[in-house]
């Protein structure tokens, strides 16, 4: 007699993992909430509320400053999570990540320490039209200063990017290609690997905007073959105000500091200064001390569960919310790429998508409505707006339903 065989690994248990996010237990305008905005931000587990709340109520000092027993308690705690955010990301070194508070100023850092220096009239940054205005707006200021140009890789009809049309742009003038590893607004997951193998092949700098992917899938820097990644912590668990920057140690060198301040310097003198190595010369003044022991903390709860569970559970959910979705009447789902991340924007025919979110709050569905961030996106599908429910793994298939419930009242008041 054949035994069934065992799934290659435990599935998740959802309402033992619900029980460790405090919030998610608590009612909005009297109906239970159902939080589907976790592209947005996301909500955090005990361990992470306890490790913030353990570092002021326990060991609250300034970092790398003080010898004194508390200033090398926060150093540790802060140290330690660019620990857990290198092996994390799985960086060759803890000194080829930056602590920064979040993929904003990761992506930033890069536009004024790496490209600005470079960029002369004439040359060009390549991004993508599914980009966050994170990974477009830095471009073209620096762009702006120098008289470079921002190019815009096209995308088709499912949300994927036309790879070819992308590395027709990589062009000798072209100092740094960008690209996002997950929409926020599509769910589509790019091949970062295939496009650092074609930049590295013309000898430019691949950027990468992690931000929508760190909380989905485990990241490794070395074998995506990137020269920059950038993740934001409030998405994967963490505290706001939280995130990083990795980047290979050669740019790091070359690159000057973007902030200047205490804790970047080896020394300062009126006739010159001495800026510390990286990571420290980027990180001027003091950090999120209280939200990167959270970061630990989250990196700690992640790994826990393990992402083979998490995306093996959130695919589940993808399929299962996408399938209930297109059974509502009216509806237009953008973004049906092969390879995606539980995110999923619609439109209902004849709901403008603000009001739907308003309606749908009132029934305790946390949706996002809007342009997310992504107005050239929004462009190339000819609408202001969409509606966008992104998922995590503590969502359910009963909130699914629950949502979809919801929906069909609202499209009754609205139709
Ligand atoms: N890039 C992407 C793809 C995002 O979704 C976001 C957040 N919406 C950002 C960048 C910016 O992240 P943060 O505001 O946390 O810096």
């Amino acid at each position: 007699m054949n035994a069934k065989p065992e799934p290659a690994v435990l599935p998740l248990d959802v309402e033992r993992i619900r029980a460790d996010f405090p919030l998610l237990s608590r009612t909005v305008h009297g109906k239970p909430l159902i939080y589907f905005d976790n592209a947005n931000t996301g909500q955090k587990p005990l361990s992470v509320i306890e490790a913030v709340d353990r570092h002021y109520r326990g060991h609250n000092a300034n970092v790398a400053r003080a010898v004194h027993q508390l200033g090398e308690e926060a150093t540790s705690a802060y140290e330690g999570a660019r620990d857990a955010i290198a092996r994390f990301i799985n960086a060759s070194s803890r000194d080829e990540v930056i602590l920064t508070s979040g993929t904003t100023q990761s992506i930033n850092l890069v536009a004024y320490s790496y490209a600005l220096p470079k960029l002369k009239a004439g040359d060009a940054i390549v991004t993508t039209v599914m980009e966050h205005h994170a990974n477009i707006v830095p471009w073209q200021l620096v762009a702006e200063r120098t008289g470079a140009t921002v190019k815009a890789a096209p995308i088709d009809a499912n949300g994927e990017l036309i790879l070819e049309e992308y590395f027709k742009l990589l062009t000798p003038e072209v100092k740094l290609a960008c690209v996002t590893h997950v929409s926020n607004v599509l769910g589509t997951v790019n091949p970062v690997r295939e496009i650092a193998r074609e930049c590295r092949k013309r000898g430019i700098p691949l950027l990468v905007d992690g931000s929508q992917a760190a909380p989905h899938r485990p990241i490794d820097v070395q074998a995506l073959g990137c020269d920059f990644y950038a993740i934001t912590g409030h998405k994967m668990l963490a505290p706001t105000g939280t995130g990083a920057l990795w980047a290979k140690r050669e740019h790091l060198m070359a690159m000057p500091p973007f902030f200047g301040g205490g804790e970047m310097i080896r020394e300062v003198r009126f006739s010159g200064t001495v800026f510390a190595d990286p990571p420290h010369r980027f990180e001027a003044g003091t950090p999120n001390i209280a939200g990167f022991a959270g970061v630990k903390a989250a990196i700690d709860y992640l790994g826990g569960i393990g992402f083979e569970r998490i995306n093996a559970y959130e695919q589940d959910l993808l399929a299962y919310a996408t399938t209930a979705l297109e059974s509502v009447p009216g509806v237009r789902i953008f973004g049906r790429a092969k390879d995606k991340e539980p995110v999923i924007s619609f439109l209902i025919e004849g709901a403008h998508a603000n009001d739907m979110a308003t309606l749908l709050d009132l029934q305790g569905v946390a949706v996002r409505s809007g342009h997310h961030c992504a107005h050239p996106l929004m462009q190339f599908f000819g609408v202001p707006a969409t509606l966008r429910a992104s998922l995590a793994f503590y969502n359910t298939k009963a909130e699914v339903d629950g949502f979809i419930e919801a929906i069909g009242r609202v499209r009754k008041l609205l139709l």
